[in-house]
């Protein structure tokens, strides 16, 4: 029997929903709370509190006997949005309790229990299957003890902790890759999806034999049908439904290729059936290894074998190359919680990350301990974005970061230039400086606008000139990046002039320093009254358009369809 106890208007509402999802194992403990938690403590086997943990904990520390026959207890909160395994995880059932809670109620269980915290740290987010002796290779992990990683190629893994390497020497065993493993009870496993099998069938070819094919092919060369990436075939064969459902009882795509696609690829085993059928030489050996551009062959064609009648099916097992990746994220202005949650688990899925020094500074305690971190000094750019891109197509899971969005006079551009099509590439935005800046000015953007950087180191002036005209003939609101430095202090003055041209004297100007740090200055102004000395290169200045007002000491800028000129 369950017991459960509450003590508010909530808890017995939450209380009340689990007595009508469970009327038959529940049992509800009504009266003062330190009665009903005692008398459930000795009659239920575990018990649901509806109060606060420390409450739970002062009420049931004197009842506490043996961890075999004391009850497992569950804290729901006030909020019901935790379900706290507290007591007896294990023998007490409160872990599992938590998530049956947690289910019913739709919060979130609570489990703190070493074993139960099965995923493989960081591994668990890739998405790939994992088996053996998961829960003792995660706790050796966790504990620092020494585990050997055996890897036969680089993945594009999170960083793993220090006490996990291919060097260690430690018969607890953290395998990557596709060969089927002996399981010892220290080992686990993580596959990749490393795998594609092609395959070719005659029209009407049953789905047993084909899958039978599929498996044995697997099986005969020690490799793991949790490594399969993809099925692969022929355009002819797209709805041949043994292929279909073959691909389907594996649970992964089925790709499918042109004939003139297949017959382009030199394999070991061409022959004259498949030619004469579908107009290729091969189907399977093809298919795989269209499926697995730059991989090798390890099983070649065979056929199936049933008994009694020809072979209505054909297999053969390619090995993709791992694909690295590559993320380009934007860590915004500065302040913590502007840097997206996007951005908090793309760092923590990388194992090598790039990026300027100052960057680095600014998020180095969200990296995962062992993180390569490889930093350079401001100016190495192009540098950068070869390093990143090398460690990617090396097989790495690469993190390249850039203040405020990456892709905004930052590292995408000149990383995604380098970049090839071998490796994947995700980007993630960031909260740009003109951005961070508006909303500390007020509503600067609120009509058409551009942002211009002022650096000529880049770009000649003359191009910058012409930009900045154009903006003020079109009356664009202008933020300016890189507006000024000790050896760069003439253009701001510039730029200011020629908006001058086409503005009047009292429009107001918005200089933001360092937004959302914790030297942040932010001052509203006007083309006349600007102080350019108060500009330096972690400012930038945002220039209203012909309609923009101040109102209470914020900056504005009205929306096309109330104008007033
Ligand atoms: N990728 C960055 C811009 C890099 S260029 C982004 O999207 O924000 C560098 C310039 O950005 C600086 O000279 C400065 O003008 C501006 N900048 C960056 N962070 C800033 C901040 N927190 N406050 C004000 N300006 C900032």
């Amino acid at each position: 029997m369950i017991g459960l106890i509450a003590a508010t208007a909530a808890g017995a509402a939450a209380r009340d929903r689990l007595a009508t999802a469970w009327p038959e194992t529940t049992a509800v403990y009504d009266g003062p709370v330190k009665e009903a938690v005692a008398r459930a403590f000795a009659e239920c086997d575990r018990l649901v509190c509806f109060l606060a943990t420390g409450a739970v904990v002062r009420l049931v520390t004197p009842l506490l006997a043996d961890k075999a026959t004391d009850p497992g207890v569950v804290c729901v909160d006030e909020a019901q949005q935790h379900a706290v395994a507290l007591l007896g995880g294990h023998e007490g059932g409160a872990n599992e309790l938590a998530h049956a809670v947690g289910e019913v109620l739709g919060c979130r269980p609570v489990v703190t229990t070493a074993t139960d915290a099965v995923g493989l740290p960081g591994l668990d987010t890739l998405g790939w299957p994992v088996e053996g002796a998961v829960a003792a290779v995660s706790r050796a992990m966790l504990d620092g003890d020494p585990v050997r990683l055996d890897a036969h190629d680089v993945h594009p893994l999170p960083a793993l902790p220090p006490n996990v390497t291919a060097t260690t020497d430690s018969d607890v065993r953290l395998v990557v890759g596709d060969r089927v493993e002996e399981l010892d009870g220290r080992t686990a496993v993580l596959r990749p999806p490393s795998l594609v099998v092609g395959v070719g069938a005659s029209r009407g070819a049953p789905t047993r034999e084909v899958r039978e094919l599929v498996e044995s092919a697997l099986a005969g060369a020690g490799l793991s049908a949790r490594s399969v990436a993809a099925l692969a075939t022929v355009d002819a064969k797209a709805d041949e439904p043994g292929v279909v459902a073959t691909a389907e009882h594996f649970g992964v795509p089925l790709l499918t290729y042109p004939a003139a696609a297949l017959e382009a690829i030199e394999v070991p085993n061409p022959s004259a059936a498949p030619l004469a059928a579908v107009g290729t030489p091969s189907v399977a050996e093809a298919a795989a290894l269209a499926a697995a551009p730059g991989g090798e062959l390890l099983v070649p064609k065979r056929k199936s074998a049933p008994e009694g009648r020809a072979a209505m099916a054909t297999a053969a097992v390619a090995r993709r190359r791992p694909r690295g990746r590559l993320a380009v994220v934007g860590l915004g202005p500065g302040a913590r919680d502007l840097l997206t949650p996007r951005a908090r688990t793309e760092l923590r899925r990388a194992s090598v990350v790039v990026g300027l020094d100052q960057y680095v500074d600014q998020i180095r305690d969200l990296l995962r301990p062992g993180t390569r971190v490889l930093e350079s000094g401001l100016g190495a750019e192009e540098e950068r974005a070869r390093t990143a891109v090398a460690q990617a197509r090396a097989g790495h899971a690469v993190a390249l970061i850039g203040s405020g969005d990456a892709g905004v006079y930052a590292m995408a551009s000149p990383a995604l230039a380098e970049a090839t099509a071998d490796i994947d590439v995700t980007g993630v935005p960031g909260v740009t400086a003109a951005l961070a800046a508006a909303a500390v000015l007020g509503a600067p953007l609120g009509h058409d606008h551009v942002s211009i950087s002022l650096s000529d180191l880049h770009t000649p002036w003359e191009v910058i000139e012409r930009r900045v005209r154009a903006a003020a003939e079109a009356d664009l609101v202008v933020t300016f990046y890189n507006p000024r430095s000790r050896g760069r202090d003439w253009q701001l003055p510039k730029a200011l002039e020629i908006l001058a041209a086409h503005r009047s004297p009292g429009t107001p100007v918005g200089v933001v320093h360092a937004a959302s740090r914790p030297d942040e200055r932010g001052e509203v102004t006007t083309l006349a009254a600007l102080d350019v000395t108060t500009v330096d290169m972690v400012t930038v200045v945002t220039v209203g358009n012909t309609a923009t007002r101040e109102v209470a000491g914020r900056m504005v800028t009205p929306r096309g369809y109330r104008w007033q000129s």
